[in-house]
């Protein structure tokens, strides 16, 4: 029987940036959520498993106590978290290609720079002070770090310090605030987690069946079905240019001796200069169709 000890939960941001492309990825995976944005906790319906809506800032924390067994989280709250950590509690298991930005180091759009160098001595406001701090050490300088809790773009203008370093994606707010984006120091998207607490049998195999789906969703946004025909003496050159395709099916045409159709999953991207390619090497009636659902 299933109880609520069996189910897994899953650690999601309840109202945020990465609430709702963390909804959608578990729905592609064909997970049936109670709607609801209010409620602290949905339950599944089809699988057992509930989602735990809460602060993202939280979600390493539930993880690594083995209070979630899943989560979703930005990479930059996960590093800064990790940083502050002697043993981690999680396990990283897959990039999610959604919620991405970057951690810059900006300045008021007059303030020179020249390299990491020019903050030296400096004063740099920023809500991520551990993965700062492990920039500077890497690049041997030596500043002070003010850590502000939010709107850090102010920190300039309140004269609380000359430079900060803060999440960008697009720029529009560092630009209507004057600022300018002066360095790079860390590219950030969401990542699924999960706990390194042992689970009993029961759980494992739940949980290795929800990955086994969220890896089918990711999986399928890059890949690609194609089908084409082919003579036998191009075969070999065909089969060579498609991308990512391994061991393709290769059938006879029905009343067209000496040709064949190629089906092949290409795991990943198929550019027209690939179609070109395929044309020139003697391919014809070539499909590129989409995948909904695949299971590795
Ligand atoms: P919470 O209430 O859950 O603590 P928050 O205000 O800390 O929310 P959001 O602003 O919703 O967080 O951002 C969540 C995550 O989205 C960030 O930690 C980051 O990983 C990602 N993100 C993507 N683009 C941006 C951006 N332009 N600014 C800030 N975060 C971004
Ligand atoms: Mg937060």
């Amino acid at each position: 029987m299933l109880t609520d000890r069996t189910r897994l939960h899953i650690a999601l941001q309840k109202s945020g940036r990465l609430s709702d492309a963390s909804r959608e990825l578990l729905r592609d995976a064909g997970f049936r959520i109670q709607s609801g944005k209010n409620s602290l906790t949905a339950r599944v319906e089809n699988y057992p498993a509930e989602l735990m809506f809460v602060r993202d800032d939280d979600i390493p924390t539930f993880v690594s106590d083995g209070a979630c067994e899943f989560g979703i989280v930005g990479q930059n709250v996960l590093e800064e978290f990790a940083l502050g950590q002697a043993d981690l509690g999680y396990d990283l298991l897959a990039e999610l290609g959604f919620g991405r930005c970057s951690l810059k180091i900006a300045a008021p759009e007059a303030t020179p720079y020249d390299g990491p160098q020019s903050l030296e001595g400096q004063r740099i406001a920023t809500s991520y002070p551990r993965i700062l701090a492990r920039f500077l050490e890497r690049n041997g300088i030596d500043a002070t770090i003010v850590t502000m809790n939010g709107a850090v773009e102010l920190a300039p203008r309140l004269q609380i310090a000359s430079f900060l370093c803060d999440l960008v994606s697009t720029g529009a707010t560092l630009e209507a605030n004057g600022l300018r984006a002066l360095d790079t120091v860390l590219e950030s998207q969401a990542v699924l987690i999960r706990t390194r607490r042992p689970m009993d049998d029961v759980r494992a195999d739940i949980a290795a069946g929800l990955m086994s789906r969220i890896d089918g969703v990711l999986a399928t946004k890059e890949s690609k079905y194609i089908m084409l025909n082919a003579s036998s003496e191009s075969l070999k050159r065909i089969t060579d240019l498609l991308p990512g395709a391994e061991a393709p099916t290769i059938v006879p045409l029905h009343g067209r001796p000496g040709h064949f159709a190629v089906h092949a999953v290409c795991q990943e991207s198929v550019f027209w200069e690939t179609l070109q390619k395929l044309k020139l090497a003697g391919a014809s009636a070539i499909l590129v169709v989409p995948i909904e659902k695949m299971m590795l």
